[in-house]
């Protein structure tokens, strides 16, 4: 099976369509206001309907789950997201997965969020999974030689995703971009920094900024 990553740059969100012989995985789906963007570079990358096997959610922020529903019932396909993230995208609230304050927020986030200039962007409508995806579970079935790697940290529900070609897609547990910080419990994200260095992936593909190597994460 070889396998071939397409990452889809929406604004300052990625998504990744992970084709593997005729069938695709889509990683993340965006803001819903970038939907036509999206549409655009499924097609351009050759996927329809009957060949993208499944869409995983990472966590249930609004910036990665906006297109999901939309894309699913367009393609005709599934939904999957960890069991403890679901309630985030069934009732559009991004409380319902985290603390009542983050342990960590960096100042950037923290003017975004006083100035409330995400609101109107991360609107969504909510919508329910059709799967819940846990720690070691293999997406084989759906055309992917893959597994789910459970990563809390950003969320309680974030999950990552390891292909046997060692590319890991760890969602919002390591952003790289600068000036971007959110950790909702610290103490979980370090225990999933520390596995994912254990995992050793040659890759990691993050959902905000360029993928980079393992050793470039700060010790
Ligand atoms: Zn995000």
């Amino acid at each position: 099976m070889t396998t071939s990553i397409n990452t889809i740059k929406l604004g300052i969100v990625n998504c990744y369509l992970i084709h593997s012989d005729d069938s695709f995985v889509l990683i993340d789906t965006g803001y819903a206001y970038q939907r036509e963007l999206l549409e655009k570079a499924l097609i351009e990358y050759g996927c329809t309907p009957g060949q993208l096997k499944l869409i995983v959610l990472t966590h249930g922020d609004a910036d990665h789950v906006g297109n999901a529903a939309y894309l699913r019932d367009l393609y005709n396909t599934k939904v999957g997201i960890h069991k403890l993230d679901s309630l985030m995208i069934e009732t559009g609230d991004d409380s319902k997965s985290r603390k009542t304050k983050p342990d960590h927020l960096s100042l950037l986030f923290k003017v975004i969020r006083k100035l409330d200039l995400l609101s109107k962007q991360s609107k969504m409508e909510p919508f329910k999974a059709d799967l819940y995806l846990e720690e070691g579970q293999n997406l084989v079935e759906y055309g992917l030689e893959a597994n789910i790697v459970y990563v809390p940290g950003h969320t309680n529900g974030s999950i990552g995703i390891l292909t046997k070609d060692g590319d890991f897609f760890c969602g919002d547990l390591i952003y790289n971009l600068p000036g971007f910080g959110y950790i909702d419990d610290s103490v979980k994200h370090q225990e999933s920094i520390e596995r994912i260095k254990q995992l050793h992936p040659r890759m990691i593909y993050p959902g905000h900024g360029k993928a980079f190597q393992l050793r470039s994460l700060k010790r």
